[in-house]
């Protein structure tokens, strides 16, 4: 079960750096890895490419542990309505597929 999540986990991390290039989601560095915005505890969402951001080691240790950064970057790079939705999937309101968000297997 370890081994399969950490092949899926690699496969998602593979789907971000070409998304983002290699760059930080927020401020263009290099150096970066996967950042979750429903927090990775949640499986739900775990991983839903929808729910990640791809953030250098700076950004990602704000984002983790500052507050107004945070609501700053979910408003900016996410937006209120992605934010909501991924909540409600979070929650079990709502199926990944209702938003055709995309879940990596
Ligand atoms: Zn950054």
């Amino acid at each position: 079960m370890r081994k399969k999540n950490k092949a899926r986990e690699e496969r998602l991390a593979k789907v971000l750096r070409e998304r983002s290039e290699e760059r930080c989601e927020y401020c263009g560095r290099d150096g970066c890895d996967p950042a979750h915005i429903i927090p990775r505890e949640h499986l739900k969402t775990r991983y839903v490419l929808e729910n990640l951001l791809y953030f250098c080691r700076e950004c990602h240790i704000k984002f983790d542990n500052n507050k107004e950064f945070r609501e700053l970057v979910i408003s900016v790079l996410v937006g209120g309505k992605k934010y909501m939705r991924l909540k409600e999937i979070t929650k079990g309101k709502a199926a990944v597929g209702k938003y055709k968000y995309t879940e990596i297997e």
